[in-house]
């Protein structure tokens, strides 16, 4: 193992990648024992929190030395996707280290950035150092299905440990993309697209499949999910993305026509996949279920649409499918979950940048828009302005896109020891 300034962070993330925290179906309860041993064994008050036997978040306070400024909340998960063994090249669960980079699920998304904080806290407890504001360290469950059995759960039933707390940094986002040795964009996510996923609900009239029907309940879901499954959503640029691609296309040099931003989008490589899918609504078909024999008309049919809509679109957006399902199928929300946009140039992401700056000059900050959802969205539910900060300097030969849920995900120890060095950095200063 490479020694790094910030020595225990390896350890901390290997260690945390050999407790199989799967979801479904490993509970975070012995990876919460973990983090919170190390947090109180450096002098902090942790407390665990079970929703369920077994799913257990752990929750401190880092007291700042000005009391009267708001908190902040620093927040990761510790469940992780599944992984199987045999499409990886080392044990998804071994948490080993090779040629440089630390192996394993969780290793991006996001025990990497639950390792830093550890490590940061200690480092700064050690030495005697507090942060300006009061910090709140959460490490939470279940955020990979959902967050109902963590953010969500701890937000609902006690939100006094967020007390004072108005902004928030968490996954997917700080990470640099190298345009070339001198610059190197950092992308912040300041907005995710909103969530629906929707069932759809048909009726029509029974009866033998023999027989005339013009009322069939598979028939008209099939037609809705056609309908949906087709549709062109159109282009529409939010505010964040607007300025991604100002300034992305500026130092890429690439042409950026706003009235064609697909354009510029397809131009952009390895970035595209982060930002393509946030520049208008999307709709998929992902589930279909009806009848139950080959000559039984059924009364009902349903399909599940996994529907993700722009930030300020929720309305329009659920308008929209209602008018393309059509007459005689009706709209369940199965999961609704709002969507965010955060503002960019504030004096936070000021000092993301002056951070990032600190440990690499050729840094420059871009704001994006997640088109998935990260436990942020819970918390701007108690007026948290939140951001994806995990601070890392990767190398270019890494497809860190194709790491989040993937199949060999792993990151480089280089960029434990710098994102452990912006942060260290960023809590003193925010
Ligand atoms: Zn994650």
């Amino acid at each position: 193992m490479s020694e790094t300034e910030y020595g225990e962070v390896v350890g901390f993330l290997t260690d945390l990648i050999r407790i199989d925290t799967s979801n479904p179906i490993k509970p975070e309860r012995p990876a919460a024992e973990y983090v919170a041993e190390k947090l109180a064994e450096a002098g902090l008050e942790p407390e665990i929190f079970e929703s369920e036997p077994g799913r257990a978040s752990v929750v401190a306070r880092f007291e700042g030395t000005d009391s009267s400024a708001d908190a902040l909340l620093v927040h990761g998960h510790l469940d992780v996707v599944p992984a199987d063994a045999a499409d990886w090249s080392l044990h998804p669960f071994g948490g080993e280290v090779k040629d440089g980079l630390v192996w394993g699920r969780g290793a991006v998304d996001m025990k990497d950035m639950d390792a830093m904080t550890l490590a940061v806290v200690r480092r700064m407890l050690r030495e005697g150092r507090r942060p300006r504001r009061d910090v709140v360290l959460a490490f939470l469950a279940d955020e990979e299905a959902g967050g109902n059995f963590g953010a969500k759960f701890l937000a609902d039933k006690h939100p006094e440990l967020f007390e004072g707390c108005t902004e928030a940094i968490s996954e997917v986002g700080g990470y640099s993309y190298e345009i070339n040795p001198e610059l190197r964009l950092y992308l912040i996510e300041t907005a995710q697209k909103g969530l629906a996923w929707m069932r759809l609900h048909a009726r029509g009239q029974a009866g033998h499949g023999s027989m005339l029907n013009t009322d069939n309940a598979v028939t008209r879901v099939a037609q809705a999910v056609a309908r949906i499954g087709a549709h062109e959503f159109p282009v529409t640029l939010t505010p964040t993305v607007r300025d991604f691609l100002t300034e992305v296309c500026e130092a890429m040099d690439i042409e950026f026509d706003p009235d064609d931003p697909e354009a510029a989008v397809a131009r952009l490589g390895p970035l595209a996949r982060f930002i393509g899918a946030t520049l208008k609504h999307t709709a998929n078909p992902t589930m279909l279920e009806a009848g139950y024999k080959s000559n039984v008309i059924p009364e009902r049919a349903s399909a599940v649409i996994d529907g993700r809509f722009l930030p300020g679109g929720q309305d329009e957006f659920l308008a929209t499918i209602d008018e393309l399902a059509g007459p005689g199928v009706t709209r369940e929300n199965i999961h609704l979950d709002r969507s965010v946009e955060s503002p960019f140039g504030t004096p936070l992401v000021e000092t993301m940048l002056a951070a990032l700056k600190a440990e690499d000059p050729a840094a420059r900050t871009v704001p994006y828009c997640l088109s998935a959802g990260t436990d942020n969205k819970t918390f701007a539910s108690l007026g948290m302005t939140g951001y994806g900060f995990v601070p890392l300097r990767l190398t270019p030969d890494l497809d860190f896109a194709a790491m989040f849920h993937g199949v060999d995900e792993r990151v480089p120890v280089s960029a434990l020891d710098f994102g452990a060095r912006v942060l260290d950095r960023f809590l003193m200063a925010a």
